[in-house]
């Protein structure tokens, strides 16, 4: 039966439309409108939405689904797509099973596995030895249901150059968790995304941060050096116009690097945090992000780091550069679907206005996916995934909490 949602105001991922409506059929969009031009048939089922907003299902761009044993909570808190970073062909299909049978979950995207050079650099990683190999890798990776690729940490040039001149032929996204390659480079070879702020801005450090292995964990190495960046100078400059040229999606991840101590003891944008995932994040396998033996320095250096990066977002941003919105859920603290809520904030706090915010998570993430017109937007053929707030989130972000539906497919979850 076809549903209409009325006596809401409309954000569609561009524009606000008050009256509004969203007429869907299953579990796509028919039309969007003002709700005070139209006369619905009988055979439509009307659903008061009581004055509140209603707008696109909100979009996380980096999230691990292998370590997320809670996937309902995304849809709670109105996340009602994924893309997923690298885990397993096998939990990828199985997740998207189970969200085709209708389970309280988002769609997952997937960048595949993610693709080394010569050695993986995490156990899920594939490694290519040589770029001939590329070719029939993406194919293979696609074939098992990948919808973009992702470089990884130990990627060299030559095989982000192989993956990403091949991925255009495919028509397909690539984006790049890369701690060598200079992001001015892999900009230069036409990537279409970026992970995390450290990535995009490596290239500016004087020198790679020297990080002492026996006494702590590499995870200083993301804060050390970066603390002292300057947003001022040509390099920076140069960098940010080619990230505008090349309509680069830049997804920061500004919570990854506020820091797990501070997450345990707060929660992500307030909400509470289930006593299962404090139990999953102190498991020894999060150890890749422990400050355990850092000094108050070390926790000075990542905090100064943190309001670094805020810098850089409001600079990119001012450069036209396109901010997409991700998390790196479910990394301690960063509860699934609360997280981008605390992210959302974050780039509210970098200077983005709560719309520009929105857009982060919904018109530039389907942008990043290449779905635009499919998700992140309400419009006809879009499918029908919504958050009814019950105020408007273009006011204040934190309004994005005050969900009182969420659907997915068309179905009130
Ligand atoms: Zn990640």
């Amino acid at each position: 039966m076809p549903t209409a949602i009325i006596n809401v105001t409309v954000w569609n991922g561009s524009f606000t439309i008050k009256p509004g409506f969203v007429l869907w059929q299953g579990d796509t969009i028919a039309d969007v409108g003002r709700a005070d031009v139209v006369r619905f048939s009988s055979a439509v089922k009307l659903v008061d939405g009581k004055g509140g907003w209603v707008i696109p299902g909100l979009i996380d761009l980096h999230v691990h689904v292998d370590e997320v044993k809670t996937p309902e909570l995304f849809v709670r808190y109105g996340v009602t797509s994924v893309r997923d970073m690298g885990s397993s062909p096998q939990v990828i299909s199985e997740w998207r099973r189970r969200w085709r049978e209708g389970q309280k979950r988002p769609y997952v995207y997937w960048t595949g596995r993610n693709i080394d050079t010569g050695k993986p650099s995490w156990w899920e990683a594939v490694a290519v030895k040589q770029v001939a190999e590329v070719p029939g890798l993406l194919e293979h990776l696609r074939k098992l249901g990948a919808d973009g690729f992702k470089l990884y940490v130990n990627a060299d040039s030559a095989t982000a150059e192989a993956v990403i001149d091949y991925a255009r032929w495919m028509g397909l996204p690539v984006t790049a968790h890369h701690e060598t390659i200079p992001a001015s480079d892999l900009l230069r070879m036409g990537i279409s995304g970026i992970e995390h702020a450290h990535c995009l801005l490596h290239e500016l450090l004087p020198s790679r941060p020297h990080i002492d292995e026996k006494r702590k964990s590499n995870y200083l190495r993301v804060f050390s050096g970066f603390d002292r960046l300057s947003v001022e100078g040509e390099r920076v400059r140069r960098l940010m116009e080619l990230a505008y040229a090349t309509s680069v999606v830049w997804t920061p991840t500004l919570s990854l690097y506020d820091i797990p101590p501070w997450w345990r003891s707060k929660s992500p944008a307030g909400v509470p945090v289930p006593a299962s995932w404090r139990a999953e994040w102190s498991r020894p396998y999060w150890d890749f992000l422990s400050t355990r033996g850092w000094t108050p320095a070390d926790f000075r250096i990542a905090e100064r780091a943190l309001e670094v990066y805020k810098r850089f977002v409001r600079e990119a941003h001012r450069y036209g550069v396109q901010v997409g919105a991700g998390t790196d859920t479910p990394a301690p603290g960063l509860l699934p679907g609360a997280a981008l809520h605390h992210e959302l904030r974050l780039l509210v706090e970098s200077g983005l206005s709560p719309e520009e915010a929105l857009r982060a998570t919904t018109a530039t993430a389907a942008r990043a996916l290449r779905q635009e017109g499919r998700v992140g937007v309400l419009a006809a053929g879009a499918r029908a995934d919504m958050v009814l707030l019950e105020k408007s989130p273009l006011e204040r972000v934190e309004n994005l909490l005050a969900i009182r539906k969420v659907y997915v497919r068309g179905r009130e979850m």
